[in-house]
Formats: C-alpha cells, sequence, structure tokens
C-alpha cells in the first residue's frame, strides 16, 4: 500500500538551466506535499548520456534553493530511498529488466540500426499511423538470444507490449484517459550502451521511492500508457497521475525560447523577485478562489489543490508577471526593499554607502507605487542619487520660457528664507511666489520639476524637494538658470 501522505516528486533531466515548465511542475509538486503534509522529492533523470551538461544538475539544485522551493529528500540532502540521481542506479534498472525478461515482458532486440531505419520506411509507404517496432528479434529461441550475448553483439531491450485492449487510467487533471494498446510501441527499456530509457528508470524509480502522486507536464502523456503497462507487468501498486496543461506563448504556441526567456535564472537575472515568479508560475494553469491573484507561498500552500488546475493550455503573459512584480515589491517593508536596492545598487555608478538609510527610505516610499522592478529606483529616478547632467529637450521646449529664470530667482530667494524645508511650506512658498509675481503656479512647478530632476515626470514635486532638501534644491535650481540659458 502507498502510504497515505503525498510522496511527490520533481524528477527533472538536467538540461543546464531550469525551465519555467519545470519550475511549475515542481512548484505544484511542492504545493501538494506542503498542504497534505506530505514529502517532495527532487530526483535526476540523467540518463541519457547524449545529453549531459557539466554542472547542470548544481545549477537547478542552486535555483530551486533561490526560489524557495526546498526539497524533502533528493541529491545532497538525501534520505531513506537515495541515491536520487538516477545514473548512481544503474544496476537497479538492469536487475529490474532481467526480470521483465524472465515474465516474457520484456525482450531482446539485435536489430540493427539499418533494419529499423528500413521498417520506419516501409512502414511510412503504408501509411501507418505511427513506426513501430515489429516484434522480429521475440522470434529469437533462447539459443540465438545466448549465442548474440555471448558475441556481444549490441542489443537493446524491449518491452512486450500485449497489443490487445485498452490501457485506461484516471489522471485528477484529465479525468478518465484511453490509449489502445494497439498504439503503444514495444518501448526500448535498456539501451545499447546499458543505460536505461526515461520510461524505465522512472517507473521504476516512482515505485521504489513510494511515489504516491506522479504531478507533471501534458508533454509526458503519451509516455503514461507504457509506464501502466510497466506497473501492471512488475505487479506495482500505480501512483496517481495528474498531468498539467501546456505552457503557451501569447499567439497559443507552445511556449518557446523563440518568443521569450524560459530559463528561470534568466527572469531572476532581470531582476523579478522570487516571491512575484513563484505567484506567476503558480497562476499558470490553476486559479485559486474569486479570482484572487496576489499570492505568497504560505498562501498557495494553503489554497492548492490539484483538481483546480485546469485542462487548457496556460498562456505565459510577461505583463502579469511585470504587475506582479510591482505587486510584491508594494507588499515588502521599506527595509527589505532597502536591502534589495543596496544589492542592486552594487552594479550601478551609485553607492549606497554615499546615502543615508534614512534618506534611502524616503525614496523607496516615495518612488514605491511607480516601480516594476528594484532597478528601477535607479533608472526612473536617478535624481535622486545625483544631480541631473541633462535636461528633456521637450520639457525645455513646453516649459521654459524666457522669463522663467527671473521667476526661479524670486522662488529661490524666498526658499532660502525658508527654516524648516517640508513639503507643505515648499509648497505655500512657491504659490505665495507665483501671486507676488501674478503668473500661475504651472510656470514655477514643471520649471522647477525639471530643474531638479532634469525630467518632466515623477512623483509628487514638493514630496521630492523635501527629499532632496533646501541647499541641493536651491544648487539644482541654479545649475538649471545656468545651463539652460546657455543651451
Ligand atoms: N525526466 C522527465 C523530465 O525531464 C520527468 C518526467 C516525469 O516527471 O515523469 O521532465
Amino acid at each position: 500500500m502507498l502510504s497515505e501522505k503525498p510522496r511527490v516528486r520533481f524528477a527533472p533531466s538536467p538540461t543546464g538551466y531550469l525551465h519555467v515548465g519545470g519550475l511549475r511542475t515542481a512548484l505544484y509538486n511542492y504545493l501538494y506535499a506542503k498542504k497534505n503534509d506530505g514529502k517532495f522529492i527532487l530526483r535526476i533523470e540523467d540518463t541519457d548520456k547524449n545529453r549531459y551538461v557539466e554542472g547542470a544538475m548544481e545549477n537547478l539544485i542552486e535555483t530551486l534553493k533561490w526560489i524557495g522551493l526546498d526539497y524533502n529528500e533528493g541529491p545532497f540532502i538525501n534520505g531513506n530511498f537515495g541515491p536520487y540521481i538516477q545514473s548512481q542506479r544503474l544496476n537497479i534498472y538492469r536487475k529490474y529488466a532481467d526480470e521483465l525478461i524472465e515474465k516474457g515482458k520484456a525482450y531482446h532486440c539485435f536489430c540493427t540500426a539499418e533494419r529499423l531505419e528500413n521498417l520506419r520506411v516501409e512502414q511510412k509507404k503504408l501509411k501507418l499511423p505511427q513506426a513501430m517496432y515489429d516484434k522480429h528479434c521475440l522470434k529469437l529461441t533462447q539459443d540465438e538470444i545466448k549465442e548474440n550475448l555471448e558475441k556481444q553483439i549490441p542489443h537493446v531491450i524491449r518491452l512486450n507490449v500485449d497489443k490487445k485492449g485498452k490501457v485506461v487510467f484516471d489522471d485528477i487533471i484529465r479525468d478518465r484517459v484511453e490509449f489502445d494498446c494497439s498504439t503503444i510501441d514495444d518501448q526500448v527499456l535498456i539501451k545499447s550502451d546499458g543505460y536505461p530509457t526515461y520510461h524505465l528508470a522512472n517507473v521504476i524509480d516512482d515505485h521504489l521511492m513510494k511515489i504516491t502522486h506522479v504531478i507533471r507536464g501534458e508533454e509526458w502523456l503519451s509516455s503514461t500508457p507504457k509506464h501502466i503497462l510497466l506497473y501492471d507487468y512488475f505487479g506495482w501498486e500505480k501512483p496517481i497521475f495528474a498531468h498539467l496543461p501546456l505552457l503557451l506563448n501569447p499567439d497559443k504556441s507552445k511556449l518557446s525560447k523563440r518568443q521569450g526567456d524560459v530559463a528561470v535564472e534568466d527572469y531572476r537575472d532581470k531582476g523579478y523577485l522570487k516571491e512575484a515568479i513563484i505567484n506567476f508560475i503558480a497562476l499558470l494553469g490553476w486559479s485559486g478562489k474569486d479570482n484572487k491573484e496576489f499570492f505568497m507561498l504560505d498562501e498557495l500552500i494553503k489554497e492548492f489543490s490539484l483538481e483546480k488546475v485546469h485542462k487548457a493550455g496556460a498562456v505565459f503573459n510577461i505583463e502579469k508577471l511585470n504587475w506582479l512584480n510591482s505587486e510584491h515589491i508594494k507588499n515588502k517593508s521599506s527595509e527589505d526593499i532597502l536591502t534589495l536596492l543596496k544589492k542592486e545598487m552594487i552594479n550601478s555608478k551609485f553607492k549606497s554607502e554615499n546615502y543615508s538609510d534614512f534618506y534611502l527610505i524616503k525614496v523607496i516610499e516615495i518612488m514605491k507605487e511607480r516601480i516594476t522592478f528594484i532597478k528601477d529606483y535607479i533608472t526612473l529616478s536617478p535624481y535622486f542619487f545625483e544631480k541631473p547632467e541633462d535636461y528633456d529637450k521637450s520639457v525645455i521646449d513646453k516649459r521654459w520660457e524666457s522669463d522663467t529664470p527671473e521667476h526661479l530667482h524670486k522662488l529661490i530667494a524666498n526658499y532660502v528664507k525658508l527654516e524648516h524645508l517640508n513639503k507643505e511650506q515648499l509648497e505655500i512658498t512657491l504659490k505665495n511666489t507665483a501671486e507676488e509675481l501674478e503668473i500661475g503656479t504651472g510656470k514655477l512647478i514643471h520649471p522647477v520639476r525639471l530643474a531638479v530632476s532634469g525630467i518632466g515626470v515623477g512623483p509628487g514635486l514638493y514630496e521630492i524637494l523635501e527629499i532632496l532638501g533646501k541647499d541641493e534644491v536651491i544648487t539644482r535650481i541654479k545649475k538649471a538658470i545656468e545651463k539652460i540659458k546657455q543651451s
């Protein structure tokens, strides 16, 4: 009997990076395990030697760790069912393949690549729906097999699919799924290099690791009948299956590198918060109550259920990810953002040591509603970190008139007199100056904004002025008068 508490696994074949689809699979497995007090297992499926990439596993584990999906059993932490890296379990697969041969459920196949190719071409000519092995080697006698093996003729081990009947299983997401056995190929289980194929290793490990639920992408659905047959032929209890919907580009094609990044690391490097990535990925195929969209990981754990996963493909919408990133930034305390901002500043020309935490927190708060990424603090409002060197030409053309310098001199004179430079006083003083000059306040507001920030848009002007402080504001206005006059 499989245990009552779920044991689920994320079983990637490391390719060098963590694909967003892989992260979705990992996340749903993780949420299911956490919600149901189960175990989340990481198993590395690295039996395809041709796809080996140096450091790929380490990179994948590091990304999972960064995003916060800690596994209960897996490489480097182990558990009772290890090793959790398939290339370290080769002897296990061989033993079980031999068991299937003994039962007549698998057989040696010595066909050459050339024969298989001819078979494929023949079948294509006959317009068969798919190329399938013709069980040719099943006819070999025990003696012939023995002789071939002694002669070390290259061979594979194939599943001996009974072509009659149907494979039927209930998938939590896709409901009842049926496959005609006549469409199931005599799948290779052990390759000529002695390594198992994905199908054999995957089923054996799911069984030995006591996996209760196989939650994986829809692209594996067509493999499932082969897996079901393997469970049956071994006489093992089957796990419950849940195949997650495909991830799609906005044009509904299958999510591909060509239309954007697919590596989680790329999103991390672009400045997306892990909270936002997790939230976004969770919504790719699942939705919570009342169409709520903002979720923290602990809320996801509470709300997640496999029954609520959709069948239809999920569109990867980058605008939604951007929105979630800004929402998750807003959700953070200013102190937490300060830590992130300081990290971001390491790679910028501004050094956080040159500004007090008090100052930076004020900047953080005033800009919080306007940013999508932490780096936007630097790119959208560099004027909090340095005096503007240039002034937006279109704003000059529209807002800087011949009498603007004179008006600004008057404002400076009034600002100089101020003792406390808070936003209320800055505003009253500006308004009074406009009245004195008999001009509309706009004639001061826009040039002052341009003078202190170099641009025409941003948060409330008086708040900016308060943060910059009296001396800085006056210096900047004077500098603008000088520079704009020359230009
Ligand atoms: N190794 C497969 C992969 O790369 C695992 C599929 C499964 O979960 O069964 O995704």
